[in-house]
C-alpha cells in the first residue's frame, strides 16, 4: 500500500470512528436525559423562602424529584401579589402541575380558579385552604399535618414537666403562669397550636394563668423581643413559655439568657414546634425542654409525589405515592413528640 493509501485509509477510519461514537453517543444522550418518557415540569411557589422550617420542605422537594421531574422553585417573598405574579407566568409556561405554599391562604380559591381554567393541578402545601376552596375542583390536593395535634403533644410535654418539678410552680400558687408567642396571625398552626396546647395542659389538671401573648410571625428575632417585653412586664412571675415554633423558642431563649437564664440554676421550660436542626441543638444544649417533629422530609416528598403523578394527568392514590389519601384530597403527615429522650426521632 503506497503512503498516500495508508494516510487516506487511516482519515477513512478516525472519520468513521467518530462518526460511529458521534451516533452512539448521541443516542445515548437520548435515552439518559428522557429515561424512556420526558420528565414533567413542577411549578413550585413558596411563602417565602427566608423561613427556616419551610426551607426544609423546599429543599425536600427538591431532593424527591431528583431523576424524575423538573422542579422550579420560587420564591414569592411573603406577598400574595407577588405570589399570583409568579404563579400567572407558571400557568404561560404551561408547567404541568403547582405546589403552592400560598402567603395567604384564603387566596387559595383565587389560585384555584385559575389553574383549573388552564387545566393544572395543584399540590398546596403548609397553609391549609378553606374547605370551601378545596372543593372548588377535583385536582386541589393539600399536604400538611394537623395543627391541633402539634398544640397537644406541645402540652403533654409541659404538663408532664410541670407534674414531675414541683419546683416549677415558683410562686406556690398552684397554677402555671405562662407566655405565649404566636405565629402569624390567620395561620391555621398559630390558631390551634395556642389553643390546643393550653387545652392539654388543662386536661392533665393543671390550672392555668396566661400572662401575655402576642404574635412574633413566626420569627426569631422577633420572638427575642417579644419575649423581653414580657420578661420587662412579668419578671420571674413567668413559669412557662410556649412558642407556636421552634424559631420563636430559640429567639425567647436568648432573651432569657439575657435576663440570667439556663446558669446558675435558674431554669424555665421553653416548648417549640418543629425540631428544626437548631431546635434540636438547643434540646441538647438544655435549654429547650421538648418540641414537635413537623416532618419537613415527609411533607416535601409527600407533595412532590402526588404533584408528579398529577402531571402526569393520574390520580394519586396510596399505591403511586406512597402516601395515604384522605377525603380524596387531602395527605396528613404525623407530628411527633420530641424531647431528650427520643431526640434520634428528629435526626431527618
Ligand atoms: C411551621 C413554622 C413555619 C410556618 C410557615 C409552620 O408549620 O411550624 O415554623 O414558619 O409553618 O407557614
Ligand atoms: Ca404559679
Amino acid at each position: 500500500m503506497s503512503m498516500k493509501k495508508s494516510i487516506a485509509l487511516a482519515v477513512i477510519c478516525v472519520l468513521a470512528v467518530s462518526v460511529l461514537l458521534a451516533g452512539c453517543g448521541g443516542q445515548q444522550n437520548t435515552e439518559t436525559s428522557t429515561g424512556g418518557e420526558k420528565q414533567p415540569v413542577i411549578g413550585v411557589a413558596i411563602y417565602k423562602f427566608d423561613d427556616t422550617f419551610m426551607t426544609s420542605v423546599r429543599d425536600n422537594i427538591a431532593k424527591a424529584a431528583e431523576g424524575k421531574a423538573k422542579v422550579d422553585i420560587v420564591d414569592s417573598q411573603n406577598s400574595q401579589p407577588i405570589q399570583n405574579d409568579k404563579i400567572d407566568l407558571f400557568i404561560t409556561k404551561k408547567v404541568d402541575a403547582l405546589i403552592v405554599n400560598p402567603v395567604d391562604r384564603t387566596a387559595a380559591g383565587t389560585i384555584i380558579d385559575k389553574a383549573k381554567e388552564a387545566n393544572i393541578p395543584v399540590v398546596f402545601i403548609n397553609r391549609e385552604p378553606l374547605p370551601e376552596d378545596m372543593q372548588k375542583w377535583d385536582k386541589v390536593y393539600y399536604v400538611g399535618a394537623r395543627a391541633e395535634e402539634s398544640g397537644r403533644l406541645q402540652g403533654e410535654i409541659m404538663a408532664e414537666y410541670w407534674k414531675s418539678h414541683p419546683e416549677a410552680d415558683k410562686n406556690k400558687d398552684g397554677k402555671m403562669q405562662y407566655v405565649m408567642l404566636m405565629g402569624e396571625p390567620g395561620h391555621q398552626d398559630a390558631e390551634l397550636r395556642t389553643k390546643y396546647s393550653i387545652e392539654a395542659v388543662k386536661a392533665a389538671g393543671i390550672e392555668v394563668e396566661e400572662l401575655a401573648r402576642d404574635t412574633a410571625m413566626w420569627d426569631r428575632v422577633k420572638a427575642q423581643d417579644k419575649m423581653a417585653a414580657f420578661l420587662t412586664a412579668h419578671g420571674d412571675k413567668i413559669e412557662a413559655v410556649f412558642a407556636n415554633n421552634d424559631d420563636m423558642a430559640l429567639g425567647a431563649i436568648e432573651a432569657l439568657k439575657a435576663a440570667g437564664y439556663f446558669k446558675d440554676g435558674k431554669y424555665i421550660p421553653v416548648v417549640g414546634v418543629d425540631a428544626t436542626v437548631p431546635g434540636v441543638e438547643a434540646l441538647k444544649e438544655g435549654t429547650l425542654l421538648g418540641t414537635v417533629l413537623n416532618d419537613a422530609k415527609n411533607q416535601g416528598r409527600a407533595a412532590l409525589e402526588l404533584a408528579y403523578v398529577l402531571a402526569k394527568g393520574e390520580t394519586p392514590t396510596k399505591e403511586n405515592t406512597g402516601y395515604e389519601i384522605t377525603d380524596g384530597k387531602y395527605v396528613w403527615i404525623p407530628y411527633v413528640k420530641i424531647t431528650l429522650d427520643n431526640i434520634e426521632d428528629a435526626q431527618q
